[in-house]
């Protein structure tokens, strides 16, 4: 077992820490400011750099390589800021790596390819009003008509809605309850139908618009079916990859907090000295350290153990949960050791806990994620409504 990067990875990080500090730290505070995603041009940028779709195949516009350099990746830019960072979390581990993996070859060349050129943004649309972790008590549905399939219902939450250029939409397609009767369909933006919600006032997040999304008779190519019902195991397992980039998300706030911070105890002075000689503030720089670091474990663990496929639940939870809680931790303590400024909107470091806070929610709340973990190690599934 070796845990150092080989010299390809150690490449990869060293371009992406440089490109994301040159050309995204001077933009980051402007897109928390106006709220705007990244634009078009500059996701372009990243996919002419290859910073996007590192982990796909190449046969699909991707560089081909593991999961760990598409990780490596998104936290040298999430570091800067998670909003840039967003449209190399979805193309990497996002539902665009559902299509790739189950829809038909018609679909993955449509979409694919042009996500990994940065053309396309591609979001995913689970939530719902009444399903958020009871996600299987979605009632979106798409029913096959005349040779389409017509969507009808409500989404919430979708990062990216309004936005992105794609949704990967969780649905009903059969009259199966529960879980057997779940799969996904793919709704372009211009899909006749499809609304969209105003946009969401989040705590964080600025930079990923958030809206809910309306399906009324919404017409769709038969094509554009990724998983037939009964396929929602197999969504979730592909779900098992985007823990891990939601994971180094909130990771990337936690360690760029402590770059930060680590920093500026060696620079501000209270009481004749730098606070970082006063012990209280070494023994939390310390405990900051050792939660990045095995945050950061966690995650490599989960993504090598799968390097081209996709990473176990019980890992991928795992590293997902830690991240999670360590990232509100780590974030929360490098504010409190600036103080004022920290406190300062004038200053990086409040948005970074405002944004670690979120991926504890996104993508699957911390304690349902505890409730996965002590399901896959016991070897159970516990059913929550019994
Ligand atoms: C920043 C952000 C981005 C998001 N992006 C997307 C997206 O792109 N696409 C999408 O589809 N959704 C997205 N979501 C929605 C997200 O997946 C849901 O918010 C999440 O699954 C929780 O659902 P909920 O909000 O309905 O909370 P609820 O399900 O109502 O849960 C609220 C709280 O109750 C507790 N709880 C609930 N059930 C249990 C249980 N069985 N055991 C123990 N505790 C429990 C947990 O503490 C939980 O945090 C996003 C959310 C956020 C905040």
């Amino acid at each position: 077992m070796d845990f150092r990067l080989n010299e390809d990875q150690s490449a990869l990080q060293a371009a992406a820490r440089r490109y994301a500090r040159e050309r995204l730290l001077p933009l980051a505070a402007e897109t928390e400011r106006t709220g705007a995603p990244p634009a078009r041009e500059l996701v372009q940028e990243y996919g002419q750099m290859g910073f996007l779709g590192i982990n796909v195949a190449a046969r699909y516009g991707g560089l081909g390589l593991g999961n760990l350099e598409a990780l490596l990746v998104i936290e040298e830019f999430a570091k800067c800021s998670a909003a840039l960072a967003f449209p190399v979390f979805e193309s990497c581990v996002g539902p665009v790596r559902a299509i790739e993996r189950f829809a038909n070859e018609t679909l993955r060349q449509q979409v694919v390819p042009r996500v990994c050129s940065g053309e396309l943004v591609v979001a995913v649309s689970m939530s719902e009003a009444q399903a958020g972790s009871a996600l299987t008590d979605l009632t979106t549905r798409a029913e096959q008509r005349d040779g389409v399939l017509v969507l009808n219902g409500s989404k919430r939450w979708c990062s990216g809605g309004g936005h992105a250029d794609g949704y990967v939409v969780y649905c009903r397609l059969s009259d199966e309850p529960g879980a057997k009767g779940i799969g996904a369909v793919y709704v372009d933006r211009h899909a006749k139908g499809l609304s969209f919600g105003a946009p969401e006032e989040l705590m964080g997040f600025r930079g990923v618009p958030s809206s809910d999304l309306y399906f009324d008779n919404c017409a769709l190519p038969l094509e554009n079916l990724i998983v037939p019902a009964g396929g929602f195991r197999r969504l979730m397992e592909a779900f098992d990859l985007e823990r891990c980039g939601n994971a180094t998300m909130g990771l990337a706030q936690a360690s760029g907090a402590l770059e930060d911070v680590a920093q500026y105890i060696q620079e501000r002075r209270q009481f004749g000295k730098p606070l970082a000689d006063f012990q209280a503030v070494q023994l939390r720089l310390a405990e900051m350290h050792m939660k990045v670091e095995a945050a950061r474990l966690l995650i490599w663990r989960a993504a090598v153990n799968a390097q081209h496929g996709l990473p176990d639940v019980l890992e991928s939870s795992t590293a997902k949960c830690f991240a999670n809680e360590i990232a509100r931790e780590v974030c929360g303590h490098a504010v409190q050791l600036m103080g004022g400024y920290g406190y300062s909107r004038q200053f990086p470091m409040e948005r970074r806990l405002r944004d670690a806070w979120g991926w504890g929610i996104a993508g699957g709340a911390i304690d349902i994620q505890k409730v996965n973990i002590a399901g896959a190690m016991l070897g159970r599934r516990f059913d929550q409504r019994r």
